[in-house]
């Protein structure tokens, strides 16, 4: 019996790689169709044959790295910190009534760096037995609680969040550019074709190049859009859908430090790495500076403060290259120039 659900857990997870593969397939039959047949059988001009070929493995190379950077990079996943130990859990089940379990989050809460919450009280995963820092959701698919969430896709088999943000953003915007080179570089091609002077079967890859490129690119650009609105307003896709929740009720714009700031929080304050998808987002999934701060919230500073000064999470479960260490930010120059 338990082979059998072995086997079926397995072929769940094989099928999750499915739309991943179409993407692979859709890119090898671009270059197939691209470089083999555009470039070597269609185009007579060597300087345009050149310029082509470069431009088009120039954004390939770009495009295939933020795509394997979005697909490979593990998540995000909450310090073990914010676990509770079984004493807590004991501590829980003798507790009778909401009024003193809610009493319990909150003792174990002032300890970590959390502002967010629930309408009700701290916010606390019970599949992962923590308390969820702030912004960070459980993934139902992924099985964990992950930093920043921002959506599960299903395109890349893994969670968009903290650790793969920045690759998700310049994985969507060289897929645009991808698809806007190709259908402009062979829109003359298919003009050619509609007049009838192309020969050969070659033609109908060019055909297809130009329809599947402009209709890639359409879909592409307003979610790219959708999700370059969101990190000008320092916002996750879920926040856009539920406002976060702080002592003082829920605020959209809790996080939003001004657009410049918004943006380097994902993309680093180094302006030569913005482009390139190597991880470079201030923080670590854990501490977010906030727009504004009220009374109750300023007082949790203190944990917030102990919490930075202790290393904040490296000492976590898995504390890889992804979740940098939060003493590499400085957040004042962030907070002030908002
Ligand atoms: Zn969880
Ligand atoms: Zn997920």
């Amino acid at each position: 019996m338990n082979s059998i659900i072995n086997s079926c857990i397995k072929c769940g997870e094989a099928l999750k790689w499915i739309p991943v593969l179409f993407i692979v397939s859709v890119l090898a039959w671009s270059y197939y169709a691209y470089v083999i047949q555009l470039c070597f059988f269609f185009i007579q001009n060597t300087v345009q044959l050149v310029f082509y070929f470069v431009i088009f493995h120039v954004i390939l190379f770009m495009l295939a790295w933020s795509y394997w950077q979005t697909v490979f990079v593990p998540v995000g996943t909450v310090p073990k910190q914010f676990r509770l130990s079984s004493a807590d859990m004991e501590r829980l089940d003798q507790a009778t009534t909401q009024e003193a379990h809610k009493q319990i989050f909150e003792e174990l809460a002032s300890n970590l760096p959390v502002l967010t919450r629930n309408p009700q009280s701290v916010r606390y995963c019970e599949k992962c037995v923590h308390i969820k820092p702030d912004r960070s959701h459980h993934c139902s698919i992924c099985g964990v609680c992950v930093t920043k969430m921002d959506h599960h896709c299903p395109w890349v088999n893994n969670c968009v969040g903290f650790a793969n943000y920045k690759f998700f953003i310049l994985f969507l915007g060289y897929a645009f550019t991808f698809c806007v080179f190709i259908a402009l570089s062979t829109l003359p091609f298919f003009m050619q074709f509609w007049r009838n002077e192309l020969s050969g079967n070659g033609k109908f890859h060019i055909l297809f190049l130009f329809f599947v490129s402009t209709m890639f690119s359409v879909s592409v650009v307003s979610l790219w859009g959708y999700h370059i609105y969101l990190v000008l307003h320092n916002r996750s896709t879920l926040e856009a859908y539920r406002a976060p929740i702080f002592r003082s009720g829920p605020d959209k714009d809790g996080f939003n430090l001004g657009k410049y700031n918004n943006f380097i929080e994902v993309f680093g304050d180094r302006k030569a790495l913005w482009f390139i998808p190597v991880f470079t987002s201030m923080g670590d999934g854990i501490i977010f500076p906030q727009r504004h701060m009220d009374e109750d919230e300023d007082s949790l500073l203190g944990a917030r403060q102990r919490w930075m000064e202790e290393g904040g999470p490296l000492e976590a479960d898995n504390s890889g290259d992804v979740t940098s260490p939060y003493h590499t930010v400085n957040l004042d120059p962030l907070v002030q120039t908002v």
